[in-house]
């Protein structure tokens, strides 16, 4: 009976090739580092959430060893019945500690944790506002609410609405949407942001979003998967970053990034929330708990960013040096602190195509970084978004500088 589908996805597989958005996928054969192997060949990685270094950190390969010898591989359980350990218990006093807030809940992934927070926090009397560049699982969450949806325009904080030229429709600001809400006098209301944007690197402005919030009676809710473990001075996050620590009620995050890059991710927030997410949370109720070598590897990355900055540090000096250096090779960069950072090629004829071309150049030159064009990006913002990690030495930017330089040249950009 599967024919006919058959038939229609290969059809639409075909169409996806032609208009070149088929993702294909590089093959690596090593363990995800600074240095890693592609097809035979070592590359120097710059497009890894690897932000800290920590994914093969042999302390965190060791503490995972380690807890799969004291509390085995997995647990075949969810939560509730028999898949809490110590071990997941201490975990979660962690990173709420970390992050400075009450407590915090696992989930088997930062996708998990924002389709879980909305639901059952929020009915059809209330109001959820949330950024129109928010991640996709926040979107998702947000629907799995009955909810009233407010969408504010990316990073607008006015009490205005707007025609957007390119696509007419109206656009509102976030000020405005906390007005129209409290005018249906919605119950609750929240405001749902991601603490840094995955494709400008840019931050959100926590500190108007948090008076916002207190001028109109909203709760606000931060998706730091970006940020967590090195923004603000000793890594907590935007919130630390922005100086907003003990403003923001709810936080999500992942452990898949910064905080060793295997999987997980949490809410954390006042306790109340938290004991109903244990309650009525579907991902943490119906899925499997997350597996002990994780925890124990988890537990692990939090007590070395506990005891020392160094990494963050690190992180933020690579960061610096190589938006300056490539600022001054003439590349168009968007500015900002954040190691996301974005090469863009929308002055240049033929945008989506020379930033593909360059990407495919830079790995010839042993640089592995990415091209991102529409839909992924909006039309013209085409882009190779490199991102630095404290595992990268400076002799490993300067080899990336010096890469960039040279296909520049050739392509004629700089
Ligand atoms: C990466 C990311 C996620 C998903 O994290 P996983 O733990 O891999 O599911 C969620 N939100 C944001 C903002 C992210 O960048």
């Amino acid at each position: 009976m599967y024919s006919k589908m058959k038939e229609f996805l290969k059809s639409e597989l075909d169409t996806l090739l032609e208009q070149k958005l088929y993702k294909h996928e590089r093959i690596i054969e090593s363990p995800q580092a600074a240095e890693i192997t592609v097809n035979g060949k070592n590359v120097l990685n710059f497009c890894a959430n690897n932000y800290l270094g920590l994914s093969s950190h042999p302390e965190l390969i060791k503490a995972a060893h380690e807890m799969i010898d004291e509390r085995g591989f997995g647990l075949s359980s969810v939560r509730f019945i028999c898949g809490t350990q110590d071990i997941h218990k201490t975990l979660e006093k962690k990173v709420a500690d970390f992050l400075g807030l009450e407590d915090s809940i696992l989930f088997c992934s930062a996708f998990d944790a924002n389709g879980a927070v909305f639901e059952p926090l929020f009915g059809s009397e209330d109001a959820i506002i949330t950024d129109a560049l928010n991640h996709a699982s926040i979107i998702d969450g947000i629907r799995l609410s009955k909810a009233q949806r407010w969408v504010y325009k990316h990073a607008d904080m006015r009490n205005i609405e707007e025609e957007d030229p390119a696509t007419g429709k109206m656009l509102k600001g976030l000020e405005k949407c906390l007005i129209e809400a409290n005018e249906k006098n919605c119950r609750f209301k929240v405001i749902a942001t991601d603490g840094v944007f995955s494709m400008d690197g840019d931050i959100a402005n926590l500190k108007d979003i948090c008076d916002l919030a207190d001028k109109y009676d909203a709760l606000v809710m931060v998706d730091d998967s970006h940020s967590s473990g090195f923004m603000g001075k000793t890594g907590r996050g935007t919130h630390e970053y922005r100086d907003v620590m003990g403003r923001v009620d709810i936080i999500t995050t992942t452990f898949g990034k910064a905080l060793g890059g295997a999987s997980g991710g949490c809410i954390a927030g006042h306790q109340e929330i938290i004991d109903w997410m244990r309650n009525k949370a579907r991902p943490y109720l119906f899925s499997n708990t997350l597996a002990p070598s994780v925890v124990g590897a988890t537990i692990k990355c939090l007590d070395i960013l506990t005891a020392s900055t160094y990494l963050r540090d690190k992180l933020e000096e690579n960061t610096k040096k190589f938006r300056k250096e490539m600022t001054e090779a003439g590349f168009d960069i968007i500015p900002g602190e954040h190691p996301i950072t974005p090469i863009m090629f929308g002055k240049y004829d033929n945008c989506s195509a020379l930033a593909v071309e360059f990407a495919n150049k830079m790995l010839e030159e042993g640089i592995y970084v990415i091209a991102f064009s529409f839909p992924v990006v909006p039309k013209g913002k085409d882009r190779i978004r490199v991102q630095i990690s404290a595992a990268h030495e400076p002799e490993h930017i300067d080899k990336a500088v010096k890469a960039f330089i040279k296909v520049g040249k050739e392509l004629k950009m700089i």
